[in-house]
């Protein structure tokens, strides 16, 4: 249930359905837009909610019963966008902001040369895995925590802010000493005990979505990092499993425009584990921003076929900075910069 106070309700009235609230033994989550305070319940209580009582309250204009299990990542709850902070800009506002990195952090040079060259392209940040959840126990699973170590000494070479996965609840603590943004990735996205500590961590969340999971178990996954008052956090659209075998999985560009109006958070797309082949990554991208993205995320590598994962949809710097032009040129052209 949510309960959208008049724009010109005083302090003191929002004071009062918060005291009520919490006297109701529900958790009172706010949000304040530009135009006027909205309270969400949350949590469970032995007394029910009763809309009738909060609507007779001063100040308020009305109450509305949410019907989705992600009442705080709904649109419902914080109509205008979000906006996360990332290197001096905001995931979500105007400009698409571009996270770009090879899939794994491979060496201390090789991530602190390609930091360099991305931050010359326009990336926003750097991404790079240091703990690699991999399909087969045989592949390489990352350096784990020299790996971070190096991602930190590109960020402190470069000033790019470091966006890296984390796979264990047990590690948050550990990858938020070195990482800006903690990546939580496709086969995690249901991890709900990760879902919890990332959420408590208070940290910036990058939260990939599961390839056989649906918009809205994106958008209740969100929910669980929401619930603990962390609102810094960005979903992004990775491709899912159809019954195509052209390419590795199939973009969701659908899922975009629909997160978009669903959902106040930040949208990103991942068109790289998308399609799986660098020669369609750029198309995606344009794509992407053109249906309303917000952000991008891109695997580049200096030599993608010496890439040690996912060299295939790598795509090269100088790709890079080709695909960074004309997704500038999209994002003009829907009213946005890059
Ligand atoms: C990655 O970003 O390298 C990755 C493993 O992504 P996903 O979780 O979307 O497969
Ligand atoms: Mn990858």
């Amino acid at each position: 249930m949510i309960v959208v106070m008049r724009e010109d309700a005083r302090a003191k009235s929002i004071s009062d359905v918060i005291a009520r609230v919490k006297a109701d033994g529900y958790i009172a989550h706010l949000s304040e837009d530009k135009q006027r305070t909205i309270i969400g319940l949350v949590g469970e209580s032995e007394t029910p909610l009763d809309d009738s009582t909060y609507q007779i309250m001063d100040g308020v204009e009305r109450v509305d019963k949410i019907k989705v299990g992600y009442m705080l990542a709904s649109r419902n709850f914080h109509p205008d966008d979000s906006l996360v902070p990332l290197n001096g800009s905001h995931m979500g506002s105007k400009k698409v902001l571009v996270i770009a990195g090879p899939c794994s952090v491979e060496g201390r040079s090789e991530i602190i040369e390609a930091a360099h060259a991305l931050k010359e392209a326009g990336a926003t940040a750097l991404r790079g895995g240091a703990f690699k959840p991999r399909t087969s126990p045989y592949s390489f699973q990352g350096f784990g925590e020299k790996g971070l170590q190096w991602l930190a000494e590109a960020r402190e070479a470069t000033g790019l802010p470091v966006v890296t996965e984390v796979m264990d609840p047990g590690l948050v603590p550990m990858v938020c000493e070195y990482a800006d943004v903690l990546q939580i990735g496709a086969r995690n996205m249901q991890n709900f005990t990760l879902l919890h500590a990332a959420g408590e961590s208070q940290h910036t969340i990058l939260l990939k979505r599961g390839m056989s999971s649906t918009i809205d178990d994106l958008l209740m996954a969100a929910e669980y990092i929401l619930s603990h008052g962390n609102r810094r956090v960005m979903i992004c659209e990775r491709g899912i499993r159809t019954f195509e075998t052209a390419t590795r999985n199939t973009f969701d560009l659908n899922a975009i425009p629909v997160l978009k109006n669903r959902t106040h958070l930040p949208v990103l797309a991942d068109p790289s584990h998308a399609v799986g082949y660098r020669e369609y990554v750029p198309a995606l991208a344009k794509a992407a921003v053109a249906a309303g993205a917000d952000g991008l995320i891109i695997e580049v590598h200096p030599n993608p076929e010496k890439a040690i994962s996912d060299g295939r949809q790598s795509i090269t710097m100088d790709d890079f900075r080709t695909m960074m032009a004309q997704v500038r040129m999209v994002a003009e052209a829907v009213g946005r910069t890059a």
